[in-house]
């Protein structure tokens, strides 16, 4: 199939619906192709233009999702359109729902020890075909050399990964030129959300498509990261008269 992209700073957007992308990737697992996810907001896209090295990351994947309405909105701005945004905690649980229903392994990588042990415990209750075959909090020192051989031995269909960007993708890159299969996706803050120490935004600012200001009331030292939101629009404007 012809995957539909949108490029915002010469990064490539998946741009088709979130029904669209499950399937694509359920197809990759079932063949076995190693697969990098990445869902992408306007302040990973900012990261992603001033940084060479995380762009060259983000090259890497296989996917970028839009998280985040500031993309869809970006997209719009240079007359492209993102049918809609996709979360990656959405994605995430629906990728948990797929590997339930397929008997295919899940390892867990990230976020503190009490809330991956919490989040593994309910997931066995929401999931309970799901087969765990491994998972490791964010917090050791030392562990990325020992997590990844654990996953090379272990060999599992879905690597979700809660270390923050960029720790997250440089992980994931450097364990996936040593696995041959694997759906890798970094996932940021799900597993607090699904462990219960954080919550989503109620639905209402869901549906707004405000989000983003939940957050950001929530905990106000994301203030300062949210600041990524305007200069990313300035920066797309900049990018629609460049010519
Ligand atoms: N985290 C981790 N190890 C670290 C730094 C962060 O496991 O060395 C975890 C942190 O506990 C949180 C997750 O990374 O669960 C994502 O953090 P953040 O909210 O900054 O990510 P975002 O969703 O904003 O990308």
């Amino acid at each position: 199939m012809n995957i539909r992209q949108v490029k915002i700073f010469d990064i490539p957007f998946v741009s088709e619906n979130k029904e669209t992308i499950l399937k694509l990737m359920d197809d990759r697992i079932k063949n076995q192709e190693k697969t990098y996810v990445v869902t992408a907001n306007a302040e990973i896209a900012m990261y992603g233009k001033e940084n060479k090295n995380y762009f060259d990351l983000l090259r890497k994947a296989t996917y970028i999702v839009p998280d985040g309405i500031g993309i869809v909105k970006g997209a719009k701005i240079l007359k492209q359109d993102i049918p809609e945004r996709v979360p990656g905690i959405e994605l995430m649980t629906d990728l948990l729902s797929m590997a339930n229903e397929n008997n295919q392994s899940v390892y867990f990588y990230g976020a503190k020890k009490e809330v991956i042990e919490v989040m593994v415990k309910n997931l066995l209750i929401d999931y309970p075909n799901l087969n765990i075959v491994g998972y490791c909090d964010g917090y050791n020192n030392d562990e990325d050399d020992s997590v990844t051989n654990e996953v090379i031995r272990l060999n599992p269909d879905y690597v979700f990964v809660a270390k923050g960007c960029p720790l997250q993708d440089e992980w994931i890159n450097q364990v996936m030129a040593k696995v041959d299969k694997g759906l890798f996706m970094g996932v940021g803050g799900s597993f607090d959300v699904l462990g219960g120490f954080e919550k989503r935004a109620p639905e209402i600012y869901q549906k707004l498509n405000l989000e983003w200001l939940y957050r950001i009331a929530g905990n106000p030292k994301r203030w300062k990261r949210s600041l990524a939101l305007p200069k990313f629009v300035v920066e797309v404007i900049k990018e629609k008269y460049k010519g």
